[in-house]
């Protein structure tokens, strides 16, 4: 069957976290965040490779991915998640041993009236205005959730990806008012924070994409390869058009191959035009308008009739085809479809 194939080194996303580990020093620890499926490429067998690899605590973005990543990774790795504690997780958090990053009042109430005594962690908000209890409500409720033993006050970056920002020291300078003295283990950096130095990595750092090998950490090892089939190849005349929308004209007489993944898996809208697939090294750009299911790929400079074009691979990687989509990595691996035939490499998991 030929189906589109999402090729996963598992082997890199490992290596990327020891290199993104040896940017701090050895008595901090660099955790992994598996949300969103582990960025798109599958969570349960990214968290069994990082666990085998030695990788003792995961974030998640929700408690209902806490639960499908303990089935797959086991007792043993703490998992901590974003948003908390919410209305009616309480069986789920203690049932499959979740840490929750409470956020609010309300949920450091929750947390207290249904799971008193369980283990939990404090989000503050250093200025992102996005999840975590302000510096005023920290003051009020701070003696009292101290008492409480959490086990992680944690913190989030807006800006941490424009070294130059004036945002990131008034950030790292907030953080530090909110939890200094406190004695508790203190996490602020994700992958861009890393990469901004030894003052924003506290005890733990929590890095996402650049485990996946997307920017900002440019010195990531590639971890997907992205191989579409090709359906058919015909023959036209200069001056036919190729897709909806009579978009794109032949301006010498081409070949065109119709691939077989369109905005469906993945593969936006927004990358007609502009996206370039590949013959190994040598580029062929789309043409026409991506359609849901199929895009056409100019292959006239071929000398052979390819059975697979790559549009992510060594010459285009996940930041190159974002660039060319205008969006960001980040967007390029979440939206990677599941109609991709996902094939791992390497890992122990
Ligand atoms: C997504 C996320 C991360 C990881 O961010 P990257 O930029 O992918 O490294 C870390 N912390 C929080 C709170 C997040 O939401």
């Amino acid at each position: 069957m030929a189906q589109a194939i999402l090729s996963i080194d598992l082997d890199a996303i490992a290596a990327n976290w020891r290199a993104l580990a040896s940017l701090s020093a050895s008595s901090v620890e660099t955790a992994a965040v598996v949300k969103a499926d582990a960025y798109g490429l599958g969570a349960a067998r990214v968290g069994r490779a990082l666990a085998a690899a030695g990788m003792r605590r995961f974030f998640v973005a929700e408690c209902s991915e806490g639960v499908a990543l303990r089935a797959a990774v086991g007792p043993a790795p703490e998992i901590f998640v974003f948003s908390g504690h919410m209305a009616g997780d309480a069986e789920a958090i203690s049932g499959t041993d979740l840490i929750p990053l409470l956020n609010s009042t309300e949920q450091v109430a929750r947390q207290r009236s249904v799971l008193p005594g369980r283990a939990f962690g404090i989000q503050l908000d250093s200025g992102m205005n996005r999840l975590g209890l302000e510096e005023a409500d920290w003051r009020t409720l701070a003696p009292s959730v101290l008492a409480e033993g959490p086990v992680l006050l944690m913190s989030h970056l807006a800006c941490a990806d424009e070294p130059e920002h004036a945002m990131n020291a008034a950030q790292l300078a907030t953080f530090r008012r909110m939890t200094d003295g406190t004695g508790v283990k203190r996490s602020l950096a994700a992958t861009g924070g890393i990469l901004l130095g030894p003052d924003y990595h506290f005890d733990l750092t929590r890095p996402g994409v650049g485990l996946y090998g997307g920017l900002p950490f440019a010195k990531a090892r590639p971890v997907v390869r992205l191989s579409l089939p090709v359906i058919q190849i015909r023959d036209i005349a200069a001056g036919e058009t190729v897709g909806y929308g009579d978009g794109w004209a032949a301006k010498r007489p081409s070949r065109i191959a119709t691939l077989g993944a369109g905005y469906a898996d993945g593969l936006i809208r927004a990358m007609t035009g502009r996206a370039t697939l590949y013959a190994g090294t040598t580029p062929c750009p789309l043409a026409g308008r991506v359609s849901m299911d199929m895009i056409g790929v100019d292959v006239t400079d071929l000398d052979h009739a390819p059975e697979t074009l790559d549009i992510l691979c060594t010459e285009q990687g996940v930041d190159a085809l974002a660039a060319a989509a205008g969006t960001i990595g980040y967007e390029i691996l979440t939206s990677l479809g599941h109609r991709y035939a996902r094939a791992y490499e390497g890992g122990a998991g």
